[in-house]
C-alpha cells in the first residue's frame, strides 16, 4: 500500500512531470487563457518539492496538508488555490491512515473533487479541470471495490477517465474561468487545467504502492 514515504515521492514525479510539461500548459493556456498556466504549475510544485524537503511529514495526511499549503502560497492563479483546496480535502479524507489502501486513495479524489467544486463553483462539461477530475473520482470508485485493487490501480484507472474526460474539454465552451471570456472562440482548444490534472494522476500512479 501507500506510506507518507510514497506519497512524498508522488509530489516529487509530478513536479517533474509538471516542469516536463511546462511549455505545453502554457500553450494550451495561451490558446484560451493568459499564458501562464505552465509557469503557475511549476512554480506551485517545486515550492511543494521544496517543503517536502524541508519539512518531512510524519503521515499522508501531513504529506497532502503540505502541498495543498506550498500550492496555496506560491500560485496566484486560478488553479493554485483550486489545486490547493483539491490536497487540502485530501489530506482531510486520508485522516490519521498510516498507509492508504485503494479505498482511501479513491475517497481523497472524491473529497479533492469536492473540494474544487465548492471552491470553483464549476459543474461539468464548464471546460474546467472538473471535467477531468469527476470522471477520475468515479473510475476510482469503481476501481477500488474491486477486490485486491491497491492505490495504484486505483490511480491508474483515475488516470486514464481523466486523460478521456480532459479530451471532451476540446470541444466545449468555457464556462468558467479566463476562457469563459472567450465564449464561442474556446471551442477547439484543450483545457489546461485539465490536461494538469491527468499529469499529476498519471505521475501518481507511477510512484504509489
Ligand atoms: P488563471 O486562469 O488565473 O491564469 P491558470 O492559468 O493557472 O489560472 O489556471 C487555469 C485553469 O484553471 C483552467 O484551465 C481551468 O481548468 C481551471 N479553472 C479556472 N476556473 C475554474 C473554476 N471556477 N473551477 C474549476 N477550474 C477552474
Ligand atoms: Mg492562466
Ligand atoms: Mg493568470
Amino acid at each position: 500500500s501507500c506510506t507518507t514515504q510514497h506519497v512524498v515521492e508522488a509530489m516529487r514525479s509530478a513536479a517533474n512531470s509538471v516542469s516536463e510539461h511546462r511549455d505545453e500548459l502554457v500553450e494550451l493556456d495561451r490558446a484560451i487563457g493568459d499564458g501562464d498556466h505552465g509557469e503557475n504549475m511549476e512554480r506551485g510544485f517545486l515550492a511543494v518539492r521544496n517543503q517536502l524537503e524541508l519539512t518531512v511529514p510524519e503521515s499522508p495526511a501531513a504529506a497532502l496538508k503540505s502541498v495543498a499549503t506550498s500550492l496555496i502560497s506560491s500560485v496566484g492563479g486560478a488553479a493554485g488555490p483550486l489545486f490547493g483546496t483539491a490536497f487540502l480535502r485530501a489530506s482531510t479524507a486520508v485522516g490519521d491512515a498510516e498507509t492508504l489502501d485503494g479505498p482511501t486513495v479513491a475517497a481523497a479524489l472524491r473529497a479533492a473533487l469536492d473540494g474544487v467544486t465548492a471552491r470553483g463553483k464549476a459543474e461539468r462539461e464548464d471546460k474546467t479541470m472538473v471535467d477531468a477530475l469527476a470522471p477520475a473520482a468515479e473510475a476510482a470508485e469503481a476501481a477500488s471495490t474491486t477486490a485486491g485493487s491497491g492505490p495504484s490501480a486505483v490511480l491508474r484507472a483515475a488516470a486514464e477517465a481523466a486523460e478521456t474526460g480532459a479530451r471532451t474539454t476540446v470541444s466545449l465552451i468555457a464556462k468558467k474561468g479566463r476562457a469563459s471570456y472567450l465564449g464561442d472562440r474556446s471551442a477547439g482548444h484543450l483545457d489546461p487545467g485539465a490536461r494538469s490534472v491527468v499529469l499529476l494522476l498519471n505521475a501518481f500512479a507511477d510512484v504509489t504502492g
